[in-house]
């Protein structure tokens, strides 16, 4: 018997476990795949530490999330600059006025704003989708070379099916700044998000117990945990946990191809967004510009890229993003409705919640969950 049945190992289940553990509680963590971690799950290769589920860069302005994480790892001072390759020509992001001059060849924040203002003027009222939302805010031009191919391979959809408060995650900036986030904290973990992970699940100190199995998918033995636990904190997929039985959540799933060279710098810089629709993958990451600071890393003749290609998903594949459309909003309401009424359960995470979390939302919300106990 343990006071908690933690199911998924990802920074929902890990924060929790941590919480409790540190009230004197005792865990069981299942985790299905082979490893701890969930998608903040890094491998090391030649000494780099590869991103497997994707690049993550944390960025955050919440002060008690950020002082969290600095309990147990130290961060490198990273900074994101990706840079958009659109038909071999490179233009900085987020959209600031780098971006600007190298598509407009104009100088000042008042040549931009013009071009922005005369270009916005085709949007009128309030932008009802993601290509108005786009065009609203940085004009047709960057709308149809750096957003509208990426976007529509990205999501599989039309900008015109998208919600806008999907761009509005990205800043729009008149000074010269390539600062991709506008938090005030970021960086990534100098020794990897594992050894965050670690230093969670693996405290001597706490009071209380956490106990780690992997390989083991909650679900299909869940009976076979039926009053083995005070609590249940779920962090799979909302629908699964009911069987689907309202009907299936629509998630974007992704491929990633990663790529050994034997030279020390490959493309440059750590992410590079192809924008056009024509390439079939959105963005390719070469992995060592992650590890700021370190030189021996920097100059070492090896590097790994990985290219990120956007893929439909269907069920038993590893579900990356929720689809934020009507139909699938509409049916998580209905299961969040069933969530509310199940006993001693608590769903948490990016995928029990069908949200376009970000870690530091991710951890704030364990933090608070667990605060409740
Ligand atoms: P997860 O990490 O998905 O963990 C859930 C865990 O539960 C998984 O390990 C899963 O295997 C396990 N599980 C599921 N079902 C079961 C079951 N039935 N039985 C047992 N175990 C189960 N955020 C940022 O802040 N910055 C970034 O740069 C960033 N980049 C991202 C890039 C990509 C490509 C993606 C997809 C996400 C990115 N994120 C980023 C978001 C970040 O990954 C999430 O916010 C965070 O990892 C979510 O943690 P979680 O615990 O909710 O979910
Ligand atoms: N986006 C875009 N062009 C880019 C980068 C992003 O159009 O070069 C859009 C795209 O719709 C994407 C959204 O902005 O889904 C959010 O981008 P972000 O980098 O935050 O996506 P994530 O890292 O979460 O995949």
């Amino acid at each position: 018997m343990v006071d908690y049945l933690v199911v998924g190992s990802g920074l929902f289940g890990c924060v929790f476990a941590h919480e409790m553990a540190a009230k004197g509680k005792s865990c069981l963590v299942l985790e299905k795949r082979a490893h701890v971690g969930g998608n903040v799950y890094g491998e090391e290769k030649d000494g780099i530490l590869i991103h497997r589920y994707g690049a993550h860069i944390f960025h955050t302005s919440y002060e008690d999330v950020w002082a969290y994480v600095n309990q147990f790892v130290s961060f490198n001072g990273y900074i994101n600059s990706p840079v958009a390759n659109y038909r071999g020509h490179l233009y900085n992001l987020p959209f600031n006025m780098n971006t600007f001059r190298e598509l407009w060849d104009i100088v000042t924040p008042r040549e931009a704003r013009e071009i922005i203002a005369r270009q916005r003027a085709a949007v009128q009222g309030e932008p009802q989708n993601l290509e108005e939302q786009a065009i609203s805010l940085v004009g047709q031009d960057i709308y149809e070379k750096l957003i509208k191919g990426y976007t529509e391979k990205q999501w599989g959809r039309s900008c015109t099916e998208l919600p806008a408060f999907i761009i509005r995650r990205l800043p729009v900036r008149y000074t010269f700044d390539n600062n991709y986030f506008n938090d005030k904290y970021q960086g990534i973990p100098e020794n990897g998000y594992n050894s965050l992970i670690e230093a969670l699940l693996d405290d001597k100190d706490l009071p209380g117990s956490i106990e780690v199995r992997t390989g083991v998918d909650y679900l299909p033995v869940r009976e076979a945990y039926a009053g083995q636990a005070g609590k249940v904190v779920y962090t799979g997929p909302l629908d699964a946990y009911f069987g689907c039985r309202l009907g299936r959540l629509e998630y974007r799933g992704l491929r990633f191809e990663t790529e050994r060279f034997d030279e020390a710098n490959h493309q440059g810089v750590a992410v590079m967004n192809y924008t056009e629709r024509a390439v079939p993958y959105t963005r390719t990451i070469e992995h060592k510009h992650f590890m700021r600071g370190n030189a021996a890393i920097a100059e070492k003749a090896v590097t790994y890229v990985t290219r990120e290609y956007p893929a439909d998903w269907k069920p038993g594949d590893e579900a990356y993003y929720p689809v934020n459309d009507q139909r699938n909003q509409d049916l998580v309401a209905a299961y969040r409705a069933r969530a509310e009424k199940e006993e001693n359960t608590i769903f948490g995470g990016r995928l029990a919640e069908y949200k376009y979390y970000d870690m530091d939302d991710v951890i704030k919300s364990a933090l608070e969950r667990a605060a409740q106990e």
